[in-house]
């Protein structure tokens, strides 16, 4: 079995498959939880569990990823498995443990009918590019339905990978296009199955054109090669700003899969190096009014990346970002 199959396993398709899995398993108390939008599905699953003989406890508060599985706050209300809906398996990269608990990992997929949208429109995508195939999780059920398609009508599919963080092949994730990375070097574009910019637009970091097969807006419409780029210059313009402060903060998150030691140990040597002050922070989940007040204006962000550019009042930069004070420096030399 290949790793990426392997990965793809550690999910499952329905209710009834968790239930048939943990048939038989001691646990009596078992947590869920699950992003907004799913929460109606998250009673229901536990009404059957309750039906079962299961005691259960539901976490409050809505989850954006399964970078943020509560397993410990289950455990600490006596639960001795964690159903985390909505989101497949997260992988930490820096190989951190994230699986304390045993967490069964149900993602939501989406029932809009993309497939009727690829067939319709096809034919905007160039017969003679060599395509990637990406999506997120909510149709990645269906992707091995959409290279089917794509081959039957002569286009030439490249085999997917899985990212760093992600389970199945294609799937990309807000933090994590390395299902697109890893094989940008054998395509010409991209073929992706989902809809809104923030996903395309990593992908479209790969300097590839990602067709995205869109069910929200009906049709197929192309996110052009390096869209990131604007973004990224307003960050490195952020660091400019605020290159001479002395005191600079680090923020990372106590969510599991958005804790990440290493680059905060990087960017902290790093802005050392550069002769600042230093102070790390940690919070569950991170919003900018509670880092102002410290008298620190700029803040480095070691947790979601996905948050860097909603700050407003303070900045708030990615570690990359940190690359412009080498380059002051080397320019001053
Ligand atoms: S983008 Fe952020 S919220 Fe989404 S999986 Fe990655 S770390 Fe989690």
């Amino acid at each position: 079995m290949t790793e990426e199959n392997q990965r793809a396993q550690w999910n499952y398709e329905s209710i009834e498959e968790i239930l048939e899995e943990i048939e038989g398993k001691d646990h009596e108390k078992i947590g869920l939880q699950g992003p907004d939008g799913i929460k109606p599905q998250i009673i229901d699953y536990a009404q059957q569990l309750e039906e079962r003989g299961y005691e259960t406890v539901i976490i409050g508060a809505s989850t954006f990823g399964a970078c943020g599985i509560a397993d410990e706050k289950a455990e600490r209300m006596g639960a001795d498995a964690l159903i985390h809906v909505g989101h497949t398996r997260f992988l930490h990269p820096e190989k951190a443990d994230m699986d304390d608990l045993n967490v069964y990992y149900l993602p939501y997929r989406e029932d809009r009918d993309i497939m009727s949208i690829l067939e319709n429109h096809y034919e905007e995508i160039d017969e003679d590019e060599k395509i990637g195939l990406v999506g997120v999780t909510q149709y990645m059920d269906r992707a091995e339905e959409a290279r089917e398609f794509l081959e039957e009508k002569g286009y030439e599919v490249v085999e997917g990978k899985t990212g760093l963080r992600t389970t199945e092949v294609g799937q990309v994730l807000g933090c994590d296009a390395g299902a697109a990375h890893n094989i940008s070097h054998k395509v010409d574009a991209f073929v992706f199955l989902g809809s809104g910019h923030f996903h395309p637009s990593q992908v479209s970091e790969t300097g590839k054109k990602v067709y995205v097969v869109d069910p929200y807006e009906e049709h197929i419409w192309v996110e052009p090669p390096n869209s990131l780029d604007d973004e990224k210059r307003a960050e490195y313009a952020r660091v400019m700003k605020y290159k001479d402060k002395k005191k600079w903060g680090i923020v990372t998150s106590s969510k599991k899969g958005q804790n990440y030691m290493q680059a905060v140990k990087i960017a902290k040597e790093k802005l050392e190096k550069h002769g600042k002050d230093v102070y790390v922070f940690v919070e569950d989940r991170i919003f900018e009014s509670d880092y102002k007040g410290f008298g620190i204006d700029i803040y480095v962000n070691c947790a979601c990346p996905r948050m860097t550019k909603d700050w407003q009042d303070l900045a708030f930069v990615s570690t990359q970002a940190l690359d412009v004070l080498d380059e002051v420096e080397i320019n001053h030399e």
